[in-house]
């Protein structure tokens, strides 16, 4: 299994870039997220300064990245990107950050899996930008004060419970980014589409939209595939319901949206574990699947949708979740 969110290869990425909204005007939905960040660069711009820094959390492909691009963009400032799993060492972070020009806009996507060392060296970077360079070791170890250029972080996280508090309470705003609604996402396949140059009625943007777990990466990897069918299948740029039903069936999306990795999950939550409660790594276990995928990529769509529920003793299936497994709910096995 792979995130579903993920793109696929090279050419996945180049075109999901393409159609990356290039201002907070343009980008659909998430409407209180996309006024508060407005106020604060709109704050920044009249004090001609950088703006503060700014935590994005959310689950992947709801557009975090995208909005670090537009903070740059509208402030008109670089962009530098990087990512927690390139930052091990606090030399890493200390070379990156004294490279930057300034007002440059730091990215730092999936910044939860960065070296605690270079969480720390960030702590004071982001306060008074300004690092402490440890030379030598041991006794004779010295630390080097350097001043850095006043920059904008923005960090992106799926898991925001997973930062230490210090590096949570050193960002001027945190943005949670919500699951789309269906209406949104047509909005964003529209836009796409036009871009594309593939034609798709509204019945089909809304089959799309439907089956697109609330996630715009997802909207528009499903209407690419749904383009390639009617190249291939259909009457070539223009795309019908039934190439809809036919290419998502193909890819595994079922009716409601759901992947094999979604549907791999609720089966054992359902049959093999009863409805549970069922720990997190035993379910992630019994799917083959790391625990963090699981608890960052799947969990939050099916708590969201209402098939899955958290409780202190394990997640839970909902009677809506044994209806789309189409299993009778038994009753429950704690009795
Ligand atoms: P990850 O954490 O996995 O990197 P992400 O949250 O950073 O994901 P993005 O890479 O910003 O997600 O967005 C994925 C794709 O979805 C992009 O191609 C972008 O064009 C599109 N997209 C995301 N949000 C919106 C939106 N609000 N309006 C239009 N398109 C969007």
């Amino acid at each position: 299994f792979r995130d579903p969110a993920e793109p696929v290869d090279e050419t996945e990425l180049a075109i999901e870039g393409a159609l990356r909204p290039a201002s907070l005007a343009e980008f659909v939905g998430q409407q209180k997220v996309r006024g508060q960040l407005q106020l604060l660069l709109d704050a920044a711009r009249l004090q001609q300064r950088p703006a503060d820094h700014i935590l994005l959390s959310g689950p992947p492909g709801l557009g975090k990245t995208t909005l670090a691009m537009i903070v740059a963009h509208e402030s008109g400032r670089p962009l530098r990107l990087s990512s927690g799993p390139a930052i091990q060492h606090a030399g890493d972070l200390a070379a990156l950050l004294s490279s930057l020009t300034p007002g440059e806009v730091l990215f730092i996507d999936e910044i939860h899996r960065m070296a605690r060392s270079a969480e720390e060296m960030l702590y004071l970077a982001m306060e008074d930008f300004r690092i402490d360079i440890m030379v030598g070791k041991g006794a004779g170890a010295t630390s080097i004060p350097l001043d850095l250029a006043p920059f904008t972080l923005v960090g992106a996280t799926t898991r925001s419970g997973l930062l230490p508090n210090p590096l949570r309470d050193r960002f001027g705003f945190t943005g949670h980014l919500e699951f789309y609604e269906p209406h949104e996402l047509e909005r964003v396949i529209e836009r796409s589409a036009v871009m594309l140059g593939v034609t798709v009625p509204a019945t089909a943007r809304e089959e799309i939209a439907r089956r697109s777990r609330g996630t715009p990466r997802i909207a528009n990897r499903l209407l690419r595939r749904v383009r390639d069918y009617a190249i291939v299948h259909g009457a070539g740029s223009a795309a019908t319901t039934d190439d809809v039903h036919a290419a998502l069936d193909l890819y595994d999306v079922d009716s409601i949206g759901l992947d094999r990795l979604d549907r791999a999950v609720l089966e054992a939550l359902v049959k093999r574990f009863r409805g549970g409660p069922v720990g997190l790594s035993t379910l992630a276990v019994a799917v083959g699947e790391e625990p963090e995928t699981i608890e960052s990529v799947v969990e939050p769509y099916l708590v969201r949708i209402g098939f899955m529920g958290r409780t202190p003793r394990g997640r839970i299936a909902t009677p809506p979740a044994y209806a789309h497994v189409g299993v009778q709910p038994v009753d429950s096995v704690l009795g």
